[in-house]
């Protein structure tokens, strides 16, 4: 590129004297380099350096806007081109470009009038403009006139065929997919990956794996698609199984792509492990951190808990944008580490980028965690006036959150009433939240009416008057509430954690027997409660749980997911490893309790990540000042 460059601030400097070699020819090669580097301002420069460009020059530069998602820009060149007495007529590139770019934006008006220059010129029954208009058809949603134009061709090539396929499914309609897909006489990696990522998208996981598994090779594309299919529908261990078979078996090396859909899924589940591997591939192939995969892997290790090296990463990464930056910050914000989340928010705004809502996300959330009321307010108050972010539902339930749990139940029900929009469930549940905690009953039992109005089914709510009713000793009112709430009982999320040994992702259920080494895992469990004992420990079971909207009580035999977890890490890592565990819900008070008992007794850090910060679990005290 440096060269490119090199050659083109000549080219600026003094033009190429014609005489001496075609400037055309020298200008579409240099354009072509800029467009691989999506480097598309130079290629425009470039462009409108020469003294009179020819049909190639013209074609070079639509590609470079068209392939590089300049669709506006591309339709601009091309209207300027065909309006232009002295430019050259367009052809089969030029349209195939021109169309591309109409796809992209799904304009049709647009498309139609370049639809009828095709045909005056000519063009229509050209296999590439074809093939173009079925895609610029099918994408902007008319489905008829695409079919229409694919039945009347004399000559079709498997793009022709994929461009069908690939155009059913954007449109939703798999089964004609497959139709089509099974009537292809011919078939290349294009068609297969195709249909695997359309059933994907619809959610067909199934389908898609099916013909997977038919494939009689695959390309890395083919894998990409299963990968992301699983990724993107949250199935994130198939996801990594699928990476783990196309290393064993495939042959093939992933590329940016496959490692961009892998990372989430080792950030979702914990897997440092896989994570730090992928790391390392990336170093040893030399591979660039552009943005998408710069973002993933410093979102892996923040979501992992390693901050630093998340750090580390986003120092490394070629180009930052607000998504990177906003990575770090609500990495910091997961462990509570407050003022360094708002340190690196200062030196985002030094750098001259405008913050996101994501960002005031984790600013606000730092602020919760650490529960620092006046500065979230203080930051809830600018985001809006200072930085032009108006605040949304998420960020309202954030300060709701803080307010309640630093027992400013007035302020809290005051910012509610102030919303501008319909409080949701999650907003009253976190000024329940606070009632609960400061007992606050009158309060509270006004919250849980607005909350059943939302939700009839909401089982915090029944918790909360089933207490209440018992502490005022309506015990008749509290058996009915509890009843109602095991009617509701089985529509709620199931715990669930994960921990990574060995390179495998281990998932746990409450009072799960299914692991093969389940006895071990239990008289672990036997043991450690004993030790825990004498070290003073008093199990936690009555039915207040420590969030409203979490897990039940638990008894001998439904002990909860986080300490399987933990136990099953005891017992297959050595002596001092760190423990690391991932929870789908927020860790109950008694887990937090006998994780800080057990880090002290076998001498162990532990870390569980649940579904609002770290906690990070070392000689007997957690990073979380008990304060979550
Ligand atoms: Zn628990
Ligand atoms: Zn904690």
């Amino acid at each position: 590129m440096a060269q490119v460059l090199q050659i083109q601030a000549q080219l600026i400097t003094s033009p190429i004297p014609s005489s001496v070699v075609d400037p055309n020819l020298i200008a579409v090669k240099l354009i072509g380099a800029c467009a691989d580097h999506a480097n598309v301002r130079q290629a425009a420069l470039i462009f409108a350096h020469l003294a009179s460009p020819n049909i190639f020059a013209h074609n070079a530069t639509l590609k470079a806007l068209a392939q590089n998602s300049h669709w506006f820009h591309a339709i601009q060149f091309f209207n300027h081109q065909v309006s232009s007495p002295n430019a050259p007529n367009p052809d089969e590139f030029t349209f195939t470009s021109v169309l591309k770019a109409c796809a992209g934006l799904a304009h049709v008006v647009n498309g139609q009038k370049i639809h009828a220059m095709v045909t005056k010129q000519g063009f229509e029954s050209n296999l590439f403009v074809r093939n173009s208009l079925i895609d610029m058809y099918f994408k902007a949603g008319y489905l008829l006139i695409a079919r229409h134009l694919f039945d009347e061709m004399f000559v079709r090539d498997v793009v022709s065929w994929n461009t069908l396929v690939s155009g059913y499914c954007l449109c939703g309609c798999a089964d004609e997919a497959r139709w089509v897909f099974d009537r292809m006489r011919e078939k290349n990696f294009v068609s297969w990956s195709t249909l695997i990522s359309g059933y994907a998208r619809m959610g067909r996981l199934e389908d898609a794996r099916r013909l997977f598994d038919e494939m009689p090779e695959r390309n890395v594309v083919c894998w990409n698609a299963m990968i992301a299919g699983y990724a993107q529908n949250e199935k994130y261990s198939d996801a990594i199984e699928v990476f783990r078979m196309m290393q064993q078996f495939g042959g093939v090396v992933p590329n940016d792509v496959t490692l961009v859909s892998v990372l989430p899924a080792c950030a979702h589940l914990g897997a440092l492990d896989l994570g730090k591997w992928i790391d390392g591939f990336i170093s040893r192939r030399g591979m660039a951190l552009g943005l998408f995969l710069g973002n993933a892997l410093a979102d892996m290790y923040a979501k992992c808990g390693c901050i630093a090296e998340a750090r580390r990463v986003f120092n490394k990464m070629e180009e930052r944008d607000v998504i990177s930056w906003s990575i770090i910050i609500c990495g910091l914000a997961m462990y509570g580490h407050a003022d360094e989340a708002f340190g690196c928010f200062y030196e985002m705004l030094d750098c001259g980028v405008k913050p996101n809502d994501v960002v005031f996300m984790g600013l606000l959330t730092a602020c919760t965690h650490a529960g620092l009321v006046k500065k979230g307010l203080n930051c809830f108050n600018t985001m809006d006036k200072e930085y032009g972010v108006s605040p949304k539902v998420e960020h309202y339930g954030c300060v709701v959150d803080l307010l309640s749990r630093a027992g400013e139940l007035d302020k809290a029900e005051d910012m509610i009433s102030s919303m501008p929009m319909k409080p949701n469930v999650i907003i009253w549940g976190a000024l329940l939240g606070g009632c609960r905690i400061y007992r606050d009953s009158g309060r509270g039992q006004r919250v849980v009416q607005h909350i059943l109005e939302l939700d009839s089914d909401h089982s915090g709510s029944y918790v909360y008057l089933a207490n209440v009713y018992s502490s005022m000793g309506r015990l008749d009112d509290a058996a009915k509430c509890r009843l109602r709430m095991r009617e509701n009982g089985v529509l709620r999320t199931p715990g669930c954690s994960w921990i990574e040994v060995d390179n495998t992702v281990y998932e746990f259920f409450m009072g799960d027997l299914s692991h093969p080494e389940s006895n071990k895992i239990y008289s672990m469990i036997r043991e450690l409660m004993w030790k825990m004992k004498l070290a003073g420990y008093k199990p936690k079971t009555d039915l207040v749980v420590h969030s409203i909207d979490e897990e039940e009580k638990e008894d001998a035999l439904s002990i909860h997911s986080e300490k399987l977890a933990i136990a099953f890490g005891l017992i297959s890592t050595s002596e001092g490893t760190t423990i690391r565990v991932v929870k789908n819900l927020r860790i109950c008070n008694d887990c937090h309790d006998a994780a800080k008992i057990i880090s002290g007794i076998v001498k162990r850090e532990i870390i569980v990540r649940d579904r609002s910060r770290f906690h990070h679990f070392k000689d007997g005290v957690c990073t979380c000042s008990d304060y979550w």
